[in-house]
């Protein structure tokens, strides 16, 4: 069983020629509205990828709420620990796609800001593992790893955005997800490997993974051959398939297997929550 603690977003998306000048007006096409939040794009697909799931986190009293709540009735993950703050706005990303592939992102984080975490012991009952980012902010993110390893659950911290992560964080860490570029922005690899987490994951995108677990070698697996069209979500699918494939008891190695063919799959697709993602296409990837 996994938990997962993190932000809710509702993605809104607009394709343009071109990023908008001060003072310039544009016309976009094909305005999208998608679940997003690195913490809800985790729990779905651990969820997507068979753990028993509960996500906790906060959305307003609007009707941005409600389409996410009808999302997890959709595909059938619990919104329980979903918490309605009647003060904030649910949080929102505004993102423009121009045409070559450049993002422009604003980020209005809302009621991801004030995540109240008095459920969080009710939802990890029972729980393997706890995964949080840092997108709830640095108070949050460490308040959520300080009672989960009061209860004996497994931590792991996607270390997303790093900019605010400190050693009190690294110091109630488990596990370690990271990026390229986080890891360089906490010091790099090796230094990582000297703080507190037990195992550090570094993803590579195309390049693969690589991986320690304290004193180990440092290991690496290479990226499943695929036809990338959007690798948004390619991150938060591997840590949530590695967080329900860690759940149920696989070797490190094998979750790492789970996790890369999780991310391969999320840029076949475009959006960051694809719907190819289950633990069948998991497993035709890794046996072909
Ligand atoms: P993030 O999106 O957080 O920057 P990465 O780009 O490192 O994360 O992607 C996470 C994982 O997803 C990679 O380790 C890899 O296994 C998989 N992945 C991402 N991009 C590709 C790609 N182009 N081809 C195959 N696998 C990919």
């Amino acid at each position: 069983k996994v938990c997962v603690v993190g932000s809710i977003n509702l993605d809104l998306m607009v394709q343009v020629d071109h990023a908008p000048a001060p003072g310039e007006t544009i016309m976009g096409q094909m305005l999208g509205k998608m679940p997003g939040g690195k913490g809800f794009n985790q729990a779905v697909a651990a969820h997507r990828c068979g753990a028993s799931t509960q996500f906790v986190g906060q959305v307003g009293a609007d009707s941005d709420a409600q389409h996410l709540r009808k999302v997890c009735a959709q595909i059938g993950l619990s919104d329980r620990y979903l918490r309605t703050n009647p003060k904030a706005p649910t949080g929102t990303a505004y993102i423009s796609c121009q045409t070559g592939g450049e993002n422009s992102i604003i980020v209005v984080p809302g009621a991801n800001e004030q995540l109240d975490l008095t459920q969080l012991p009710h939802a990890l009952s029972d729980a393997d593992l706890m995964m949080v980012q840092m997108e709830i902010g640095p108070q949050a993110a460490k308040t959520a790893m300080a009672i989960s390893q009061h209860l004996g659950v497994l931590t792991l911290l996607n270390a997303a955005p790093s900019r605010d992560v400190g050693s009190e964080h690294l110091a109630l860490v488990d596990i370690l997800v990271v990026n390229e570029t986080e890891a360089e922005d906490l010091g790099g690899f090796d230094a990582l490997r000297q703080a507190g987490p037990s195992l550090i994951v570094v993803t590579l995108g195309a390049n693969g993974v690589m991986w320690a677990e304290h004193d180990g070698p440092a290991q690496t697996a290479s990226a499943f051959p695929i036809n990338a069209v959007d690798t948004t979500g390619s991150g938060d699918a591997f840590c949530g398939a590695f967080a329900s494939a860690l759940a149920s008891g696989h070797s490190i190695e094998d979750a790492i297997g789970h996790a890369s063919a999780a991310g391969a799959l999320t840029a076949t697709a475009m959006g960051a929550q694809t719907d190819n993602l289950s633990s069948e296409n998991i497993q035709a990837m890794i046996s072909n």
